[in-house]
């Protein structure tokens, strides 16, 4: 006789699954198309079906921590063909969502950071902590003469906020995330016969890493998408920007603390060069994601969730009140050009602050879980 075995559902994460934009995962009758149209899924224990009875049935511990969920790029060709409109694609990204906050430390954060209802509160933050320090050394008012944001905010006090968010706070929160995320991947990968190696051998996962970077950078798995293949254009625009930005951002330190060569510099620096080209080409490819989802109401790339658009809209406000801070102070606008600033200095500290809570993790969680499915010979290296 079969041996019998208990399932037992958690009712509070299918609604949670439902709220973080897996609200048609009800809809799955298990005909297993989306298995079959999905690019990237392997020929061994294929994704989504799987995971599509698992959401409905509520069995976490199946979903949070398991590979296959990082695999998927979200390209929805699935969701195309799926005759009952069961959106896998969407399901699968609600899954993802709910597992950033679940390895995130801390937990409350974790779960504040997805939450609508708490949004003002995340931006009350930074600006809280930027009025007092401006009030603390008298310079909560717009300066007189030339503009310079380094009158208004001295660069060293700047620094004193970001230095440590970029050098203690993200690599201590988003370290936690990531190991506990390598755990339960690697220990639910071996359980579930996914994984050749039952080993975690650091040097050899190291390797793996590098062995995956050239088909991240190529974007390789997003253009094996038939149905979205526009999605590929936006999405590398945002990830060298993004890199660009990062370039820019440690150069700027190094000619200021190392090469004691204070700004503003000239429009035809390269490294200013580098840094308007990443910005421009931020803001196309964010606009590009949103006109996608606006798009048939998000009919083909996913409406998305309030998590999927709070970084869209952090992105916009970091790249046009950047944008605008310049111009204003290339016209001569002090009295745009100062909030102008500040409120880049808010979005840029949302962005760091938040990093390892935010969508934005996806980027870590899913390098590590592709170079994890080659470590564990999943997939071979390209
Ligand atoms: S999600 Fe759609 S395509 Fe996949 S098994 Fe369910 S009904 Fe079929
Ligand atoms: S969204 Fe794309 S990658 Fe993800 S399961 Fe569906 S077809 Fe596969």
């Amino acid at each position: 006789m079969a041996e019998s075995k208990w399932v037992e559902p958690d009712l509070s994460f299918v609604k949670q699954l439902k709220t973080l934009g897996g609200d048609t995962l009800k809809k799955c009758y298990q005909c297993a198309t989306c298995s079959v149209v999905c690019p990237i899924s392997p020929d061994e224990k294929p994704f989504p079906r799987k995971e599509m009875i698992a959401a409905q049935w509520g069995l976490k511990d199946r979903l949070v921590g398991n590979l296959d969920v990082w695999l998927c790029h979200q390209c929805q060709d699935c969701s195309t063909y799926c005759p009952r409109g069961a959106r896998p694609g969407d399901v699968l990204n609600a899954v993802r969502s709910y597992s950033i906050a679940e390895y995130a430390w801390p937990s409350w954060l974790g779960k504040l950071v997805p939450d609508g209802r708490f949004w003002w509160l995340l931006l009350a933050i930074p600006v809280a902590i930027f009025l007092l320090l401006l009030s603390a050394i008298g310079h909560l008012h717009i300066p007189e003469g030339e503009i310079e944001f380094a009158n208004f905010f001295p660069t060293l006090w700047v620094d004193i906020v970001f230095v440590p968010l970029a050098t203690f706070w993200i690599p201590l929160t988003f370290g936690i995330g990531i190991y506990r995320f390598m755990n339960d991947i690697h220990k639910k990968a071996v359980a579930d016969g996914k994984a050749k190696r039952k080993d975690l051998n650091i040097p050899d996962f190291l390797k793996s890493i590098l062995c995956t970077l050239p088909t991240i950078l190529r974007h390789s798995k997003f253009s094996q998408c038939t149905e979205n293949k526009d999605r590929y254009v936006p999405h590398i625009l945002v990830l060298f920007s993004f890199v660009g930005l990062f370039v820019v951002t440690n150069c700027f330190f190094v000619a200021l603390y190392i090469l004691q060569v204070p700004g503003p510099y000239s429009q035809m620096n390269p490294i200013k060069i580098l840094a308007n080209a990443s910005a421009i080409a931020l803001l196309v490819g964010a606009i590009w994601m949103i006109s996608n989802r606006l798009k048939d109401r998000g009919e083909n790339v996913g409406k998305g969730s309030y998590f999927d658009w709070s970084l869209l809209v952090l992105v916009l406000g970091l790249v046009v009140t950047g944008g605008l801070s310049e111009l204003t102070r290339l016209a001569h606008l002090p009295a745009l050009a100062y909030p102008m600033y500040f409120a880049h200095l808010v979005f840029v500290f949302c962005l760091f602050a938040y990093l390892p809570f935010s969508k934005l993790a996806h980027l870590v969680y899913r390098t590590l879980a592709m170079a994890y499915s080659r470590y564990s010979e999943r997939e071979p290296c390209e």
